[in-house]
């Protein structure tokens, strides 16, 4: 299957599953937009690698994620915007009733009105161009909860709920709407946490990794950034132009517990 000709912009891109989403679309001949807060040399340099890697154009646009206008101001800097992937995001655990409101705010505004934002900005793009594919990068914290996660699941339930909401209101249309819901993917956030583990609960990295990063996972194996990819390139091929306004997970059978 060939993407070629279409422009995917990918939220919070510069890393993790951002990243590697937007390395599968180009892979598949996609134009892509990176994104993150960060304007430095390494952000372009990932752009250039992809463009010189895949024979596609890639850019680097720098636009906070946490501000409506950004958000916005992303959609009408890429010019086209073929394939919306939502992705950025970010994390907060504490007990409700000790949560901070700075981080309730950041997480809800990052992980869920971001996507209203750009959502609303790229459909007229996408009813121009006569077709179009929105793909939220949810979680299995859509779909369930875990404790001192308030406004993570809360942000992730919502991306689920307005993903069905966007596919109902295109369903006459050429367009789709999607959410990817993964479980535990070995990201460098991910990573980072494994050191700080192994020692808390004196374990090797791999008992670490399977007692207890994949307790909740059943196949006790990450998911990859690959699959994740690849679960996006699929959701913008024509076998999957009657997938609208649905869930597909990626955890290793997480949500079928
Ligand atoms: P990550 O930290 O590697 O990536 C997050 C990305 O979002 C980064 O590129 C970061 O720069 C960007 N970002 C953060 N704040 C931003 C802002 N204000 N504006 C623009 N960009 C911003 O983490 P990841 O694991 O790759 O997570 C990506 C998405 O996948 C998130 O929405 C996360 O909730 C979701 N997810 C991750 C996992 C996992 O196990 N890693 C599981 C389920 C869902």
């Amino acid at each position: 299957m060939t993407l070629k000709g279409k422009t995917a912009v990918v939220t919070g891109s510069n890393s993790g599953i951002g990243l590697g989403v937007a390395r599968e679309l180009a892979k598949a001949g996609a134009d892509v937009v990176l994104n993150s807060f960060t304007d430095r040399d390494e952000d372009h340099a990932l752009a250039a690698q992809i463009s010189d890697e895949f024979s596609v154009s890639a850019r680097y646009i720098k636009a906070d994620m946490s501000k409506g206008t950004d958000c916005r101001a992303l959609i009408e800097q890429a010019g086209s915007c073929d394939i919306l992937v939502n992705n950025a995001g970010i994390q907060h655990v504490a007990p409700i009733d000790q949560f901070p409101l700075d981080k309730w705010d950041a997480i809800i505004a990052i992980n869920l009105s971001s996507a209203f934002h750009t959502t609303a900005a790229a459909l007229p793009l996408m009813r121009a161009a006569g077709w179009g594919r929105v793909v939220n990068i949810a979680s299995a914290h859509g779909l369930t909860a875990s404790p001192y996660k308030s406004a993570y699941v809360a942000a992730k339930h919502g991306i689920v709920g307005m993903t069905k909401t966007v596919a109902l209101e295109t369903a006459e249309e050429p367009i789709t709407a999607n959410a990817i819901c993964p479980g535990y993917v070995l990201t460098p956030l991910v990573e980072a946490q494994i050191p700080d583990t192994m020692e808390k609960y004196n374990m090797g990295r791999e008992e670490v990794i399977k007692k207890v990063m994949l307790e909740r996972q059943p196949s006790r194996e990450f998911a990859t950034v690959e699959q994740l990819g690849g679960t996006a390139v699929f959701l913008c091929s024509d076998a999957a132009a009657q997938i609208t306004g649905t869930t597909i997970s990626v955890d290793g059978g997480w949500t079928a517990l």
